[in-house]
């Protein structure tokens, strides 16, 4: 559970029993810092976390229930928890798995409320890391006094300072263990200021600690007279959030959803992820640009004179201008750009390494498109930094890709705007969340490549052919029958007087795809350009018939996306591998089992066989010209 998502029940403050509504008055009016905690598995992590919770007596009910769980001696009452046994129950959580999916705690001080989330420290755990960061406004990086700077160390704050957090607090932890030596406490500084150098990290805050004493969490500790800064709390009380920033600049707020409860009301809402608005606001909506100005800004609590970052506000405009989900209100005269091509950071999430070329859904604030990852121009070695050649990213890998969408995405770059430069992606078949990505800039060709618009549409061209366009897509092992059952109904309709025509897949690579070959990522290539070209023909009205084994799902799913609802027919030519290989009508089998051929489908590269085919032939019991009859008869009518 995400801490944010329920409503905190607090157990601890005295003004709850004498005055429920002022102590939630004040409370409300409490700015929220979120933050994370990293560092390697013993630096103290619980042990901190604990402190925190402790020292500012801020406790859910529904933590300390987990907690009592452990112990009968945990009262309801904050005040009443022993320490240690707070720290034990942290710990025990830690190593029951319950953390694996970043824990979020909440507690507060007089000045503000706190959200921190406790991730884990592994190399396997950067999925994680990802998510706690991607809200964070600041990282607290735990050293060990006696360890100093370790790898971890560094991973952690690449991690951090990649995902945009703009805090970074070195917390030297266990000083009691180095007898509070300043010494010490200098130069695991001075070491971390190289590191924090080389990656760009500009400023960060060092305080010496012990998590278990209490030194300086809370308060300026007796135990280090040469350290004048400010304590733990005292910080994360007094630095500037990422929204007093995002207030700061222009107004943009995506669109989660239009509210029309009447023929009277259409407002417009979403969470303002830039600026600031008014009613009378000059804006325009992008991508289409047009153009309005704020009529109202409206709230279960009423209207409003203003809204800012971090605000969820319903919208209403002075004109009936067109609106939807997915598009981005903005100040008219700084609107954010838009573009299809972008370069971008991502940081691998899924047991299945990216496949170049595939076309993955990806998520951007409100809007979703489907997109294509390019080979990585480098990935970077996440324990020494390095930049290393690439050909695709494996889990927790981190790399930099340049990355297309099918049309045009709004957009900020990440550094400037996390929400409009941040999105994840989406693999289309299983669901699962497979990168998280950082926009750093669009490629100019994005901008000055236009879609031109033509006179002559594609129902003009079907409608002087008298037929309706179709992509016939034959799919099946190599030797199934694709081409010859391509061939046979190519015959039948052409002596209906149709216009056809068929791309078969060997001849496709002797020409426009004869710079690819039979990698994963080359078979991809291979079939999007295919889609594309039988695209352009159905759009040119014609009946399309492709015969190419089409190995993977995803592919034929990308086609199908391309083309309008109803004009793709996927075609299941099933063979059993064992027939085919018998056929075995070009030798191909022979030389894949000898090891001459590599990568050859069904036998040491994959066929994942369609779930759903429009049609599925079964060429042992039927001949080809059987299975032509009985496709035709599928498909009619034509027109
Ligand atoms: P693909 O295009 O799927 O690689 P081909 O059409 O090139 O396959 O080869 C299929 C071979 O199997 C041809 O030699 C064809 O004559 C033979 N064959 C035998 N029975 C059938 C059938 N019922 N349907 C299609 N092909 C068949």
């Amino acid at each position: 559970m995400r801490a944010e998502d329920s409503e905190p029940v607090y157990v601890s403050d005295a003004l709850i029993a004498e005055d429920i509504d002022a102590y939630l008055e004040t409370h409300q009016h409490k700015t929220l810092l979120r933050f994370i905690t990293c560092g390697s598995v013993d630096d103290g992590k619980s042990t901190l976390i604990g402190r925190l919770l402790y020292d500012s007596k801020m406790i859910f009910e529904d933590q300390l229930e987990a907690l009592a769980a452990d112990s009968k001696r945990v009262g309801t009452q904050g005040q009443d928890i022993d320490f240690a046994l707070l720290v034990d129950g942290l710990a025990a959580e830690r190593e029951q798995g319950i953390t694996i999916d970043v824990a979020y705690r909440f507690f507060s001080t007089e000045k503000r409320k706190f959200i921190v989330a406790d991730c884990p420290g592994h190399e396997q755990y950067t999925r994680n890391m990802v998510t706690g960061a991607s809200t964070a406004d600041l990282a607290v990086i735990l050293v060990d006094a006696r360890k100093g700077v370790l790898t971890q160390t560094r991973r952690h704050s690449y991690l951090a300072h990649l995902l945009g957090i703009r805090h970074i607090v070195l917390a030297v932890n266990k000083m009691d263990l180095v007898g509070y030596d300043q010494a010490t406490f200098d130069a695991i500084v001075a070491d971390y200021r190289a590191f924090a150098d080389s990656i760009g990290i500009a400023a960060f805050t060092a305080i010496p600690i012990s998590g278990f004493r209490g030194d300086n969490i809370t308060g300026p500790s007796q135990r280090t007279p040469w350290y004048d800064g400010p304590s733990l709390i005292a910080h994360l009380e007094a630095v500037d959030l990422d929204t007093a920033r995002d207030a700061a600049r222009p107004f943009r707020m995506p669109v989660q959803w239009v509210n029309r409860p009447n023929l009277d009301f259409r407002g417009f809402a979403g969470l303002i992820a830039s600026g600031r608005v008014r009613p009378g606001d000059a804006i325009r909506v992008l991508p289409s640009g047009k153009s309005s100005t704020v009529a109202r800004i409206v709230t279960l609590d009423g209207d409003l004179e203003q809204a800012v970052a971090g605000q969820s506000v319903t919208l209403t405009f002075a004109d009936e201008i067109d609106c939807s989900r997915g598009d981005v209100v903005a100040r008219a005269d700084a609107p954010p750009q838009s573009a299809d091509q972008f370069e971008a950071t991502l940081v691998w999430l899924d047991e299945a390494p990216l496949q170049v070329g595939r076309a993955y859904w990806l998520k951007l604030g409100t809007q979703t498109v489907s997109a294509v990852v390019r080979e990585p121009k480098y990935a970077v070695n996440v324990n020494t930094m390095e930049h290393v050649a690439a050909k695709t990213l494996d889990l927790n890998a981190i790399g930099v890709a340049e990355v297309s969408s099918d049309r045009a995405i709004v957009f900020e770059p990440y550094a400037d705007n996390r929400t409009l430069g941040g999105f994840i992606l989406i693999d289309k078949m299983t669901n699962a969340t497979v990168a998280a990505g950082m926009l750093n800039f669009s490629l100019r060709r994005a901008q000055n490549v236009h879609w031109q618009p033509t006179d002559i549409d594609r129902e003009e061209h079907a409608r002087l052919k008298n037929q309706k366009p179709r992509v016939l897509w034959f799919t099946g092992l190599s030797g199934a029958g694709k081409s010859t059952i391509a061939n046979e109904v190519e015959k039948l309709l052409n002596l209906m007087n149709r216009h056809t025509f068929l791309l078969d897949g060997d001849n496709v690579r002797h020409g426009l795809n004869k710079d690819l070959g039979f990698t994963d990522a080359d078979r991809i290539e291979n079939i999007r350009r295919v889609g594309e070209v039988a695209k352009l023909m159905a759009d040119a009205g014609l009946i399309v018939l492709t015969a190419f084994i089409s190995p993977f799902r995803a592919e034929r799913q990308l086609v199908r996306d391309m083309l309008p609802e109803g004009e793709f027919i996927e075609i299941f030519v099933d063979t059993p591998l064992g027939v085919a290989e018998q056929r075995d009508v070009k030798g191909l089998y022979r030389k894949a089992r000898s090891g001459e051929l590599k990568n050859f489908t069904g036998i040491d590269s994959p066929y994942e066989a369609p779930e759903a085919p429009e049609i599925a032939v079964n060429t042992v019991d039927m001949t080809a010209a059987e299975a032509a009859e009985f496709i035709v008869r599928r498909i009619m009518p034509l027109k």
